[in-house]
């Protein structure tokens, strides 16, 4: 802990339960609209006003006002109801109270409202939002003077951004290798050439004097992709079955998305053994990636997970890269590694500043690797507490940002940036998401002293909880390791069916459902991808393996008050009466 953390200096960054900071906050709300009526008046003074004050009298005018007046109380009445997630009795998802240089960076581009799409819609936005990615690259180990990026709606477009520059790469390898196998009778050993390198493709073009533009119509993705097989299988006599992506087992929805969305099929996702941790298994990895050379598949791309959405796990990034790195070493294989840290990016702000030691040496290690992949998926509205919708991709350079248009990425560094229209998936995007994690990096920081002190508290209260509810209430069972800020139990006594406990569990979940003072959520693990887990999970009470599902409880500890002595004991030792009233194992089954 920091000397700023301890001294209660994260308070300043949140409204608080009680809105604590009001007085402060509102003049700061009022100043960004006093900035903004302003700006309105100072700029082009010349202009007339379009209304006076007798227009402003006028029934018509004032019924009309009177209309918003009440149509903005019935709205503000009806937000009375929304889930109150700001405060420490809400561990339900990934969200929690809002910073308040997110809310105010938020607002203050809001009334501006620039269109990032484009530089005639957007001047002061795209500046910012070109800053913040760079900061989000610097704080996840990239060299953010190279890398690039943009915000995005989410986690899931942003995956579906890598997806998306990873195929038109390997589209201009495959183009290639079709290209000179139909035009130059030059067949190359396919698998080798899907993962050939910009360099070797560099090399091929100029060794076989092959002009770029013509590749266009050897593209699988630039012509039609059914002729397309059709051609790589004749060229090369053998069934072409299409590249795959290599996906932990426990996908996050996004990547079946992915493979729909893109055309792959879901037969292409290629699912990534988990050992009994839950995390991906890098031997079984490398066993797929030696298969998808004999069947002879393009690996589009290789995905770890650093921050489970069910638990939180953090796979071990850089055994995956080391995994990458002997294959490109010994083969020549220039394979994709996407990181899909949509969860854990804002963990490596634990990385930064004065050294946390909250984390295991193996996360620390996983995160510190995120830097040398291709790609990153990071998502503000999760661990940045900034305001929906807010993700980001960022990839490691330009080139591995480049797509849509055929060009070559290798060649020349493009002088003049263009506008990101044609390189995003997304049209129209907002400015606000750039601005509101961009105020929380410049005043709070994302490091230790900041925004990962905060983190980091959360964590340790997570793990506080944990021992205190296994302490006091034998029948919870944590899902281990729990080793970020989330926490995931079943409830079972000692030798307990999987099954009645999978009732009784689920029973809890619906009695906190159905109580106002709590949000939690549950997560079910289930199918061969946990099967490892759920053996090991219930083995450590001696339960009686009966089922292929386990349901938990999921709580995620991001609120920053939990780590407040006074809030964090009233609010579990609550919980922990509810628990015992509620754990009725023999009606539940
Ligand atoms: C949340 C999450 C996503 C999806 O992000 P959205 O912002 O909800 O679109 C993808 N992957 C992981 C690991 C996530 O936690």
């Amino acid at each position: 802990m920091t000397t700023n953390q301890a001294s209660g200096a994260y308070k300043a960054f949140f409204l608080g339960p009680k809105a604590e900071n009001e007085a402060w906050v509102r003049s700061e709300f009022q100043a960004i609209l006093e900035h903004w009526f302003q700006w309105r008046k100072d700029l082009f003074p010349g202009d007339a006003p379009v209304s006076v004050k007798t227009e402003r009298r006028t029934p018509a005018y004032l019924e009309a006002r009177e209309r918003m007046i009440a149509g903005l109380e019935d709205l503000t009445e009806l937000l009375e109801d929304e889930l109150p997630k700001f405060t420490p009795r809400y561990i339900g998802h990934m969200v929690s109270d809002l910073t308040l240089p997110a809310l105010m960076g938020h607002f203050a581009m809001l009334l501006h409202n620039p269109n990032n799409t484009s530089r005639d819609a957007s001047k002061v936005g795209q500046k910012v939002e070109a800053e913040v990615i760079a900061m989000l690259a610097e704080m996840m180990g990239f060299d953010p003077t190279r890398a690039t990026g943009h915000i995005t709606g989410g986690g899931t477009v942003a995956n579906f951004e890598a997806v998306w520059r990873a195929r038109f790469r390997q589209d201009h390898w495959l183009s290639l290798a079709l290209y000179l196998a139909e035009e130059r009778g030059v067949k190359l050993d396919l698998f080798s050439a899907a993962h050939m390198g910009w360099n070797r493709f560099a090399e091929l073009l100029a060794e076989h004097n092959v002009p770029l533009d013509d590749l266009r119509g050897y593209s699988g993705v630039a012509t039609n992709p059914y002729e397309f097989g059709e051609r790589m299988t004749r060229a090369f006599d053998q069934p072409y079955r299409g590249p795959i992506l290599l996906v932990p087992e426990n996908k996050h929805f996004s990547w079946t998305k992915a493979t729909n969305i893109f055309g792959y099929g879901e037969h292409a996702f290629w699912p990534v053994a988990l050992d009994a941790r839950g995390k991906m298994d890098v031997t079984a990895l490398a066993g797929l990636i030696q298969k998808a050379k004999q069947e002879t598949r393009p690996i589009s791309m290789v995905v770890s997970v650093a921050g489970t959405t069910e638990t939180g796990e953090i796979d071990p990034v850089d055994q995956v890269q080391a995994v990458l790195n002997a294959v490109r070493e010994r083969e020549g294989w220039d394979i994709w590694h996407h990181v899909d840290a949509a969860y854990g990016g804002f963990l490596c702000s634990l990385l930064r500043g004065e050294p946390s030691s909250v984390l295991s040496d193996a996360n620390t290690a996983a995160l510190a690797a995120i830097g040398q992949a291709h790609s990153v998926t990071i998502d503000p509205h999760k661990l940045g507490y900034v305001p929906y919708s807010c993700g980001a991709i960022i990839t490691k350079d330009e080139q591995a940002y480049a797509v849509s248009s055929f060009k070559a990425p290798y060649l020349e560094r493009q002088l003049e940036v263009p506008d990101k229209w044609s390189t995003t998936l997304e049209g129209s995007r907002s400015a606000a998401g750039a601005a509101a994690t961009w105020l929380t990096g410049k005043t709070m920081g994302f490091d230790t002293s900041g925004l990962g002190g905060v983190i980091a508290e959360t964590i340790v209260a997570c793990r506080a909880f944990r021992e205190r509810l296994v302490a006091e209430l034998p029948f919870v069972r944590p899902l281990d390791p729990s080793e970020t800020n989330i926490l995931c139990y079943s409830l079972a006594h000692e030798g307990m069916s999987l099954k009645t406990s999978n009732a009784a569990t689920e029973a809890v979940f619906d009695r906190f459902v159905a109580c106002p003072e709590f949000s939690v959520s549950k997560t079910t693990l289930s199918g061969k991808a946990h099967a490892k887990v759920i053996e090991r999970h219930v083995g450590a009470y001696g339960g009686v393996l009966d089922d292929d599902r386990l349901v938990l409880i999921r709580c995620v500890f991001m609120n920053p008050f939990w780590r407040e002595q006074a809030v964090a004991e009233k609010l579990t030792a609550d919980i922990i009466g509810h628990l015992k009233d509620w754990f009725l194992p023999a009606k539940a089954a």
